[in-house]
């Protein structure tokens, strides 16, 4: 017996396919979603394409597959969760939702492998991971990755480590030139198209505060400077999502309980989150929460407040700011395009700074490999999905390629570095928060972060 994807209950996903029927049955096979998903696109292999895991997951509904069998779990495990066959599903197949359930029942029967297990405890631990991220930034800092990454051969579980240096070596803030011959705006210019009055309380995060602060503090700069009002948000923890997607919904469920509990007693009107992974997953508590009692109400409210960084910045301009002359290369998270459906809000943060061109990265829609935690637990699929998306990052020849989620910062970034490229990685909002700079709007404020 294991335990269901939605009811935290009894049983497994017998159980979950009788109340996730709609979410498993419109699958009529057409096959539109396998060249959008880059593990069969890579490997070729049915079981690794969204027709073949819905297949998987329906034998073991139907008692014909065993959760805990290695042809089920290996399947299921390769899948990186980008949630690219979605948008191109004309039936509508919820895939992600049946993938985190399909992870969990597997769980149930095998526990995950130590790596994943490791990774999920010590972030679901505020103590743990404050003290895993402040080593991380010792070592960042103190140029001890750097060296890593040039020092470690790639071979073994050294290939691991020299990879995980290189991503915390590709965390430091990236800065463009100065520019001395644009002139800076008078303080104002391009003011405010409109201004809000709403509260906003802005998601952390565990990986974003643990090593990415800057990004924190630059949205709630950008934001004030577009009008909205930052509230403190106590007791918030981290969204779940590496749990919901790693197959701990337990975990995850207690995660959100406590992030709806913080966010509602703040009172906002919007949870404001910077990461592409968080913001989906906030924005689905509504499902993760559905049969508890005492929270289904208040995660619909909830998730109906979350909102995408950039979402709040376009949806009152945002302002523009002094000049900042560069190239960035933009690639889409999939959490944001796939599972949000913002595609515009970072273009239109990154075109509210004069002076920089924009160019998509070829393929910006598929996944760079990184997907959570895939990245360090899949270095060898998820490693050639990597080195695909830098290959296309370098084609813009850019000076920095941005994107909205910590994850693809750090996947991008290290396939970057290993490479001896010289492309810096940024979060839209900070390039934003550079031109504000510049232009003076930050003058005399007070940070709040
Ligand atoms: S596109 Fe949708 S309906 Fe078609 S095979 Fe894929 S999941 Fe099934
Ligand atoms: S989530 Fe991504 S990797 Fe998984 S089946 Fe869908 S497209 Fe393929």
């Amino acid at each position: 017996m294991a335990t269901t994807l939605v009811t935290g209950e009894v049983s497994g996903l017998e159980v979950a396919f009788e109340e996730q029927r709609e979410r498993l049955l419109p699958c009529v096979h057409c096959g539109f979603c396998l060249p959008a998903c880059p593990t069969y696109t890579r490997l070729g292999d049915e079981a690794d394409s969204p027709r073949g895991r819905l297949h998987l997951m329906k034998a073991v509904v139907e008692g014909r597959l065993d959760p805990g069998s290695e042809a089920f779990r290996t399947h299921i495990d390769r899948c990186l969760g980008c949630r690219a066959c979605e948008p191109v599903c004309p039936s509508g197949v919820e895939y992600g939702t049946l993938l985190e359930l399909a992870r969990h029942t597997a769980a149930q029967h095998v526990p995950q492998d130590f790596l994943t297990r490791t990774l999920l405890f010590v972030i679901h631990s505020p103590t743990l991971r404050r003290g895993a991220f402040f080593l991380a930034r010792i070592l960042r800092h103190s140029g001890i990755a750097e060296l890593g990454t040039k020092i470690l051969p790639s071979i073994g579980f050294l290939r691991n480590m020299r990879f995980g240096m290189a991503m915390l070596a590709s965390s430091i803030p990236w800065h463009p030139q100065v520019q001395t011959t644009a002139s800076a705006p008078e303080a104002g210019r391009g003011g405010q198209t409109k201004h809000s009055t709403k509260r906003i309380g802005i998601l952390m995060g565990c990986v974003q505060e643990g090593l990415y602060s800057r990004i924190n503090k630059a949205t709630a700069r950008t934001l004030e400077a577009n009008g909205y009002e930052i509230v403190a948000v106590a007791a918030q923890d981290c969204c779940g999502a590496l749990h919901a997607h790693g197959g701990d919904l337990e975990a995850a469920r207690g995660l959100a309980r406590r992030n709806v509990d913080a966010f509602s007693n703040a009172q906002v009107d919007y949870v404001a989150v910077n990461a592409a992974g968080c913001g989906a997953a906030m924005k689905d508590y509504t499902t993760l929460l559905s049969r508890d009692p005492d929270y289904a109400e208040a995660a619909v409210k909830f998730s109906e407040r979350v909102r995408d960084v950039t979402e709040l910045l376009s949806e009152v301009g945002p302002r523009s700011g002094a000049p900042v002359a560069c190239t960035v290369a933009y690639d889409h998270p999939c959490h944001l395009l796939h599972a949000q459906q913002v595609e515009s809000g970072p273009l239109r943060v990154l075109e509210a700074v004069p002076g920089v061109d924009v160019r998509i990265v070829e393929g910006a829609e598929e996944c760079c490999g990184g997907a959570g935690i895939y990245g360090i637990t899949h270095p060898d699929l998820g490693g050639r999905i990597g080195s695909d998306k830098v290959d296309a990052v370098c084609r813009t020849s850019a000076d920095a390629v941005a994107t909205a989620n910590p994850g693809c910062m750090m996947q991008i970034g290290a396939g970057l570095r290993l490479r001896g490229a010289r492309e810096g990685v940024l979060h839209p909002v900070e390039l934003l928060d550079i031109s504000y700079r510049r232009a003076g709007y930050y003058e005399g404020a007070v940070g709040r972060l």
